[in-house]
């Protein structure tokens, strides 16, 4: 339902809190949180209901990291829990996906990537979806003896799925990198000052930032310290030049 993403030089929890926040008049039924940059590797915090239930569970246990994704759910596929609630990891761990929108194949995806070992741990459409970028990094290992990048695991992913998406990932084998993806639900990239932002909508991260690119279906965006890069589904670079914003929510 909701999604923000951040990298770049402020505390990274507080701009994912307060944009989620912002987005509340939503709805959702619980919330989660993902850090990459710690050194730990990725960690996550979900928690269902309101957004002041993950704030305690993170003053109780904070989270370290310089970039980081999350995530309000709107409960379309399982119900509304603590496991069900983004964001959602690969078998290994090493990357998270947030998820808005729904995936109109996962039960032949579930199948097909149970039959090849994967076990899940949650009922939604969503977590197939890091599956799939898993056996996309599996596949290019085993048959091009590379490690692809994590935006061309997540581009041959978003290939095979039918259905809505908006999706934020990070990996802890790619790290300082969030790759987003656009087929049907909005998705907005934030442009500041060496920080860059992701988000469901506009009033999620206009408090930071009003240069703003609206991601087109069949988008992808890889947002990194530096700069943000732009493509297609087909991996062709393409040019979004971001729009100043001057009207408020
Ligand atoms: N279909 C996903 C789920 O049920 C995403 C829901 C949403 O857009 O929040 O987990």
């Amino acid at each position: 339902c909701g999604i923000v993403g951040y990298i770049g030089t402020k505390p990274v929890v507080p701009v994912i809190l307060n944009g989620l926040k912002r987005l509340e008049y939503r709805g959702y039924d619980s919330a989660g949180i993902a850090l990459g940059g710690g050194e730990s590797g990725l960690s996550i915090r979900r928690a269902s209901g309101k957004l002041r239930n993950l704030e305690a569970l993170l003053a109780d246990d904070p989270l370290r990291g310089d970039y980081g994704i999350g995530h309000t759910r709107w409960a379309t596929h399982g119900r509304p829990s603590e496991t069900n609630a983004h964001p959602h990891r690969d078998c290994s761990g090493s990357l998270v996906v947030v998820h808005n929108g729904i995936i109109e194949n996962y039960r032949a995806l579930k199948e097909e990537l149970s039959a090849q070992g994967h076990v899940f741990l949650t009922e939604t459409d969503t977590e197939i979806i890091a599956h799939l970028i898993e056996e996309e990094n599996t596949v290019a290992r085993c048959n091009e003896d590379i490690d692809i990048p994590l935006e061309e695991a997540v581009r041959r992913a978003v290939l095979k799925l039918t259905g809505a998406f908006a999706i934020g990932v990070i990996s802890h084998e790619d790290p300082g990198k969030l790759v987003a993806a656009r087929s049907g639900p909005p998705a907005i990239v934030g442009f500041g000052d060496n920080e860059y932002f992701l988000a469901s909508d506009v009033p999620g991260i206009l408090h930071y930032t009003r240069e703003i690119v609206f991601l087109q279906d069949g988008d992808l965006a890889v947002l990194t310290k530096s700069g943000v890069r732009f493509s297609n589904f087909e991996g062709k670079p393409i040019v979004r030049s971001p729009q100043h914003i001057s009207w408020d929510p």
